[in-house]
Parts: C-alpha cells; sequence; structure tokens
C-alpha cells in the first residue's frame, strides 16, 4: 500500500499517518521527492482496510501496490535510488563503468588492470576471489588472499572494489574488503545468502540469474531490501536460451523494462552476455541506449592467460577503445561519461 501526502505535509501529519500505519502491525518506508513524500507500508494490507486512512490529515491519496514486489517497485518511492560509488552516483545522471579481471590471479595483474582502467575513467575495479565455476575443477580463486590483493589495490588507485560472495558462511569475510557485494548469476535465488547481506548497508550488486525472469529478479532484490539494506544494484547479464551463437542471449529489453519497474539502478554486463571478446563493445552501447545506469566489464592484461573468461575479456588497449566509443552513446542517452579519475 502506498500513502501519497499532500503538498506542504507537515513532519507531525507525517508521524502521525506511520504511527496509525505501525500500529496495525505493518512497516512504514517514507520515500521525500522533489515535489512530493510517499509513505510505502509493507505488511498485511488488509488490516488497513478499515483505518480511514484518507481521513488522516495530510493524505492526499491512498493506492495499493499490485505488484509482488513492493521496495523493489517503482512506485513505492519519490525517486529514483542513487548509489554512491567511486566519487560517482550509480542510478544518477552518469553512466557508470566498472571493469576489471573475472578472477583476481595475483598482485602485479590486478594492480596494472586497476591502473589501466582508472586511467580510462573506470570508476570502480571488479574482481573475484572466490570463484563460482560450472566445473569445480577449474581455478575457484585466490579466497581471502585474492580480497587482500584487492584491498591493497585499492589503497593505492582509490579505486572501491566489487568483488562477489557466494555463500552466507563468507559474508561477513567478504564485507570486511568490499566496497560492493556482488552476487552472482547462479546464487540470485539463493534466499539464505540474499538475508544475510540484506543485513548489511553494504551495496548490493545483483546478477540476474540465468533462467530467472524479471520479476524472479525483482523479487530477489525484495528479499535484500525487505531485510533492510536498500542498496541494490541490478544487473543483466544475459539468460540461457536455445541460441548457441553467444554464451548467453542478452536480454537488452529486460534493461528498459527494470527501469520502468523499479527505481533502482541497472547495470549491464556485455561480458558475460556475449561472451566474446568482439561482442563486448556492441553490446555496451546496446545497454547504454537503453538506458543502463552502468556497465561491468572484464579486462585483464593478457586475456590469452587468463585463468578466467579469458575469451570474453577486453585488454587494455580494447578497454580504452570502448571508453571512447562509447561516449557518443552516453550523450545520446542523455546521460553522463563518468570523467577520468
Ligand atoms: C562474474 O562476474 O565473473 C560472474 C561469475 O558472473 P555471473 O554470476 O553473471 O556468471
Ligand atoms: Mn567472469
Amino acid at each position: 500500500m502506498i500513502i501519497v501526502t499532500k503538498k506542504g505535509v507537515t513532519q507531525d501529519e507525517l508521524d502521525h499517518i506511520r504511527e496509525r500505519v505501525e500500529s496495525l502491525g505493518l512497516r512504514t518506508h517514507v520515500s521525500q521527492g522533489e515535489h512530493r513524500t510517499v509513505i510505502g507500508c509493507v505488511g498485511d494490507e488488509e488490516r488497513l482496510q478499515h483505518a480511514s486512512l484518507l481521513a488522516l490529515p495530510g493524505v492526499e491519496a491512498v493506492h495499493a501496490v499490485m505488484r509482488p514486489y513492493k521496495l523493489a517497485s517503482a512506485e513505492f518511492v519519490a525517486e529514483r535510488t542513487r548509489i554512491p560509488l567511486g566519487g560517482a552516483e550509480v542510478g544518477g545522471d552518469e553512466v557508470v563503468v566498472i571493469a576489471g579481471p573475472c578472477s583476481v590471479e595475483g598482485r602485479d595483474m590486478l594492480q596494472r588492470t586497476a591502473r589501466a582502467i582508472g586511467e580510462q575513467g573506470a570508476r570502480a575495479l571488479r574482481g573475484g576471489a572466490f570463484k563460482p565455476r560450472t566445473s569445480p575443477y577449474s581455478f575457484r580463486g585466490l579466497g581471502e588472499e585474492g580480497l587482500k590483493m584487492l584491498a591493497d589495490v585499492r589503497s593505492e588507485t582509490g579505486l572501491p572494489i566489487v568483488t562477489e560472495v557466494m555463500d552466507t558462511r563468507q559474508v561477513d569475510l567478504v564485507a570486511s574488503y568490499a566496497d560492493v557485494l556482488q552476487i552472482g548469476a547462479r546464487n540470485m535465488q539463493n534466499y539464505s545468502l540474499l538475508t544475510e547481506v540484506g543485513r548489511l548497508r553494504r551495496p548490493v550488486l545483483l546478477k540476474r540469474g540465468m533462467s530467472a525472469t524479471v520479476e524472479d529478479l525483482l523479487l530477489a532484490a525484495e528479499y535484500v531490501m525487505s531485510q533492510g539494506n536498500p542498496n541494490v544494484i541490478l544487473c543483466e547479464r544475459g539468460i540461457r536460451t536455445f541460441g548457441t551463437a553467444t554464451r548467453n542471449t542478452f536480454d537488452l529489453a529486460a534493461i528498459p523494462v527494470l527501469k520502468k519497474e523499479t527505481h533502482l539502478p541497472v547495470i549491464a554486463d556485455p561480458s558475460h552476455a556475449g561472451g566474446r571478446r568482439d561482442l563486448v563493445a556492441p553490446l555496451s552501447y546496446a545497454a547504454v541506449a537503453a538506458g543502463a545506469d552502468g556497465l561491468i566489464v572484464e579486462v585483464h592484461p593478457d586475456p590469452a592467460s587468463a585463468t578466467s573468461d579469458g575469451e570474453q575479456s577486453l585488454d587494455f588497449a580494447e578497454f580504452a577503445s570502448l571508453m571512447e566509443t562509447l561516449r557518443p552513446f552516453v550523450e545520446a542517452a542523455g546521460r553522463v561519461l563518468a570523467a577520468t579519475r
């Protein structure tokens, strides 16, 4: 349920409305926009049936939220969510680029990659220390050693770090290093993990599951948010279809759909979507044209020798060229490409 308040509503009126709703056992969530203030109510809406909310001073209108997701729904808030990252804001005017290797393989490669992407205007460094691999015999990451390397490189370059947490048992450890906690596609419906990261306030980068609908993704975000963590960034990274020309099928339409359905920032991962280096640039342009708030791109000093996802990783020159050629698309979309730091 959403309560839209009158223009010029007073703090006392707001408090009073909230008290009434909370006294019936529901939770309230106040969202103050430039033009209006809305109070979202979550819980058993039946209980509000006879609460005569419309009669309370300051109430303009009361609407039911028809969507199964509430906190994540665009109608629930007065303004879009903006999440600060590396001196920029994801979900604001800027298109924010996050880049780095699929896996942290060592200190030297991480340092070189961070410097190269930072110089080109990337605002955050990605890199997996715990890697979900399809085969248990593939390289599965350096674990805490990798997290330490990420933290060292952050101190050197100032770039915040985005890294994956795969398991509830690792949440505290990963959160003690990461600026953004990545939940991978394979874990999008790991509800224990979503609940655990929801208890923190650290931004969560939630990647769409390979067979997840847009609604499934938004309900996964709702899990995190319903625990109290409003800082969720959604990521379209391609889904499984019958197509075999690309690693996954990039669901471009999901981007504008998500931007309508939710106030949360939406970014795209052209690396995993296409699975091919030559597709990273065109998919990035398309994502930005479709309204993406940012990109997460795999970059490696020597993709041919990468321990994971080399075939979809850009080298430094290719990343520099991507950043340069992306700019006109960003501008055509009425956005700004985060400037070089
Ligand atoms: C990754 O970002 O390297 C990754 C494993 O992504 P996804 O979970 O989207 O497959
Ligand atoms: Mn990868």
